[in-house]
């Protein structure tokens, strides 16, 4: 790799593709489209955007071609490269679960001993089974794994699951849990010299982005006597912000709060009395 600027691989196909290209735009990075070519370069950042199959990003950073890649917990895992994972990026997620037909004797992994299991992931299936110490036989598939027992191809499968419809409308049932995935950034197992600063910048603006997103911010008006019940109703381990407003005894306070925790706290915040309550998206969070 001759160029200065920092290369990074992602998906150009598949379920990958959009929420990728939000985060990094989201991170404040502009670049063009990658319909119209195979690299994009960023405007306002040293960096390149390399754009290839999904199962190939791991390649182009273990052979030195990019510098960084995003990619699934479970390609990871299933390449048995050893690359540090860098960040977990919170979409793409998924699990990869051993299934059995409906009608199956199997209740557990222990009772798939000697049994044929169908899967796109047979390293990580061999790695879970061996380390379980349960001898089955893995037949590698790389598409339609959910019909290989119907087939008549296995007697079980190992493969990737997100709600859990596509094992059921197969006539499947998930036995267990061999791993968790969700989308990460990979780095080189040694950073190219001089690319370090970039790699921890770029780092943390796809961290603060991730954060901020989890939470959300606060802004309500209240008598300064309700003040005691409203930071009891506030969720979050920090005290919120408390300012004097130009009315005498009235506050503005402002608070980060989890995104999952705002559910039904309006409402209870103004009953507490607090009033013009806001509850605004954060772009970016550092903690
Ligand atoms: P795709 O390119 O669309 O085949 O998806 C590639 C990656 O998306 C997988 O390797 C997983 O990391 C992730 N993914 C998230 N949810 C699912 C799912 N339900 N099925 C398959 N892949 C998923």
């Amino acid at each position: 790799m001759t160029s200065d600027r920092l290369q990074l691989a992602v998906p150009n196909k598949g379920r990958l593709v959009e929420p990728t290209l939000t985060l990094l735009r989201d991170a404040g990075l502009i670049f063009e489209d990658h319909a119209r070519s195979l690299v994009s370069h960023c405007e306002d950042f040293p960096l390149d955007i390399l754009f290839v199959r999904t199962e190939d990003v791991l390649e182009f950073v273990g052979d030195g071609v990019a510098d960084l890649g995003i990619t699934g917990t479970n390609l990871l895992a299933e390449s048995g490269v050893n690359l540090p994972l860098l960040l977990e990026l919170g979409y793409g997620r998924c699990r990869l679960d051993a299934a059995v037909p409906q009608d199956s004797a199997a209740r557990s992994v222990a009772d798939l001993a000697g049994m044929r299991l169908a899967t796109s992931h047979p390293t990580a299936t061999r790695a879970f089974f061996a380390e379980r110490g349960v001898e089955v036989h893995v037949v590698p598939l790389s598409g339609a794994v959910e019909v290989a027992t119907r087939m008549g191809l296995a007697d079980g499968i190992v493969d990737l699951v997100s709600t859990g419809s596509t094992l059921v409308m197969n006539g499947l049932r998930s036995l267990e849990t061999l791993l968790r995935s969700q989308a990460i950034l990979v780095g080189a197992a040694t950073p190219r010299a001089g690319q370090r600063e970039a790699i921890e910048d770029l780092e943390t603006m796809l961290q603060s982005v991730i954060a901020g997103r989890r939470r959300k911010y606060l802004m309500m008006n209240a008598p300064l006597a309700c003040l005691p019940e409203i930071e009891r109703l506030l969720p979050g381990l920090e005290s919120p912000s408390v300012i004097p407003l130009a009315h005498e005894g009235m506050v503005a306070v402002h608070a980060v709060v989890g995104a999952d925790e705002v559910w039904g706290l309006p409402g209870r915040l103004k009953s507490a009395g607090a009033s013009g309550i806001l509850v605004v998206p954060i772009e970016k969070l550092l903690a």
